[in-house]
């Protein structure tokens, strides 16, 4: 029954959509691209847990990159290291998903490897002006898996 409950979550990531599962924008932990490395903000981002958190121009809306904490390894905060020296070197590839990509197919991205979180985005074509990219979240592979594990849980 259990392996039926996992094919039963395995069979709605062919129906459901990233924007289902992701974590919203507004509860992303995020960093400006100005932010300095000091004791604050390195505090902060061990605090976050995250092991990756994007990074953002001017307004949440554009990310530009994504840190690794473990980019962090060689930091010391009383250098006070601006954190788009860190960007810079690294240099992550920054992904982008559609919101109404099936997760179905956002798994297979993942599959490809290099990296197993992408920043979802949708098309606004609200308003007078002309349309635009809009961030509406981060989805991540874990999301991905729980939409299966969760079916399994459920059902008990
Ligand atoms: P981590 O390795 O950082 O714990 P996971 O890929 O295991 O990240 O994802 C765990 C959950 O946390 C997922 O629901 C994901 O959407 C969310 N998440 C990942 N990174 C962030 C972040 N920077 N801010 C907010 N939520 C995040």
């Amino acid at each position: 029954r259990e392996e039926m409950n996992i094919i039963q979550g395995a069979l709605e990531l062919r129906t459901k959509t990233v924007e289902d599962v992701m974590t919203k924008v507004e509860d992303c932990f995020m960093l400006r691209s100005d932010a300095i490395l000091d004791f604050n903000t390195m505090s902060s981002i061990m605090e976050s847990g995250y092991t990756r958190i994007p990074v953002y121009e001017n307004e949440r809306f554009n990310i530009v990159d994504i840190l690794y904490v473990k980019d962090l390894a060689f930091v010391d905060p009383d250098d006070c290291t601006p954190l788009s020296t860190i960007t810079r070197f690294y240099s992550h590839p920054v992904h982008f998903v559609f919101s109404d990509t099936k997760l179905d197919a956002v798994l297979e991205e993942f599959k490809k490897g290099k990296s197993h979180l992408a920043i979802v985005q949708k098309v606004n074509n609200d308003g007078e002006g002309d349309p635009f990219y809009e961030v509406m979240g981060l989805v991540t592979l874990e999301d991905v898996i729980e939409e299966i594990i969760k079916s399994e849980i459920l059902d008990e």
